[in-house]
């Protein structure tokens, strides 16, 4: 068994997603939650890969239902993509009606053992992956301003999972060097990187700040060994409503706001065939399709188009992944979802077997 558990595919998910939604309806962490929102109002976005490894909420140790996730292969947006900007303006426009801020976390991520741990998308040139969020926190500033909705580059090393702050003036702090936990600490840290980010926003993002500091001990402390930072995914998810999926390394997530989403799509299904024959898999785990969308409003159309939405998903990733990975598919177990989002628990609209 690998450290991902056993594989028992379609089944064994939407076990982990009952477990997730019961444990996020559950009186304790709903009420945590909301207090927690009450104290913290900014809504935190990220942009990141679709790498498995990257896990935010669990990287910063930060609750289920906090952190918005946007994926896409190599954590490539454009904000002239017409989903991604509609996207990104229903976000921070249901925050700004709320009267919250937005921080925006644009990230890049690479591994300091070895360049071949990096990141795929950008055939493992770290260079690139870093000029390429800065460019994009710099497109984020250009259209939203600094005020409410602010944008920050961040890198991600994924043996510790530490998180590298690109501060405003330059300055780069890797949090797996910074060891002072205190609030004073992380304030004065916050303060001097990024001295034009409104107050409130520096006050929401420090429990992150502070919940990566503990997980990246914690990593050290167990002494992960690096092959567990390599690339062990055998599903492969398309769409949104995952972030129940809270296991690291599980997962390949494949965001619907590219306009190239095809080629994202074969690029997953290649990197999970690629598990599997260098035995990064278990030849014995099952490997499963998953695409979702999630509803809001339980009544009108809402529901309905996300049932269409997660059933073209899946039609269109089995017929991108037949041409070009067609290896993969005898071998795939599908299935698609819609997600709602008021308890995350997720509805099995067909499946393979
Ligand atoms: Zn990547």
């Amino acid at each position: 068994m690998n450290r991902n558990g056993n594989g028992n595919g379609i089944d064994g998910l939407i076990a982990l997603n009952v477990e997730h939604s019961r444990l996020f309806c559950s009186p304790g962490m709903a009420l945590a939650r909301r207090r927690y929102r009450a104290e913290h109002p900014t809504e935190i976005g990220v942009l990141k890969c679709m790498d498995g490894r990257l896990n935010l909420p669990l990287i910063t140790n930060t609750a289920l239902g906090i952190i918005q996730p946007w994926r896409n292969i190599a954590g490539r947006f454009d904000l002239g993509w017409i989903a991604f900007q509609q996207s990104m303006l229903e976000w921070t426009s249901y925050a700004i009606r709320r009267g919250r801020s937005c921080l925006v976390l644009v990230t890049y991520h690479y591994s300091n053992s070895s360049d071949h741990r990096g990141c795929a998308g950008f055939k493992y040139d770290t260079q690139a992956a870093k000029a390429f969020a800065a460019k994009l926190t710099d497109d984020f500033r250009e259209v939203f301003g600094s005020t409410v909705v602010y944008p920050i580059q961040i890198g991600v090393e994924t043996d510790l999972d530490a998180l590298i702050l690109h501060g405003e003036k330059g300055e780069v702090v890797n949090l797996s060097e910074f060891f002072d936990t205190s609030e004073d600490g992380v304030a004065r840290l916050l303060s001097r990187l990024y001295p034009s980010m409104p107050p409130q926003i520096r006050r929401d993002f420090a429990p992150l700040v502070i919940g990566n500091i503990g997980h990246v001990a914690d990593i050290r402390m167990q002494q992960r060994p690096l092959t567990d930072a390599e690339h062990q995914e055998h599903v492969i998810a398309v769409g949104r409503g995952f972030d129940w999926l809270h296991e690291a390394n599980k997962a390949i997530i494949v965001g619907p706001f590219d306009p190239d989403m095809r080629t994202a799509i074969v690029t997953a299904g290649k990197i999970v065939a690629d598990n599997v024959q260098s035995g990064r898999v278990r030849a014995d785990e099952d490997l499963v399709l998953m695409t979702a969308a999630p509803y809001r409003e339980l009544a009108g159309p809402e529901p309905w188009l996300a049932q269409k939405k997660a059933i073209f998903l899946r039609d269109f990733a089995l017929q991108a992944l037949g041409e070009e990975v067609p290896d993969l598919v005898p071998k795939l177990q599908h299935f698609a979802a819609r997600v709602n989002m008021g308890t995350r628990l997720m509805e099995v609209l067909s499946r393979s077997a």
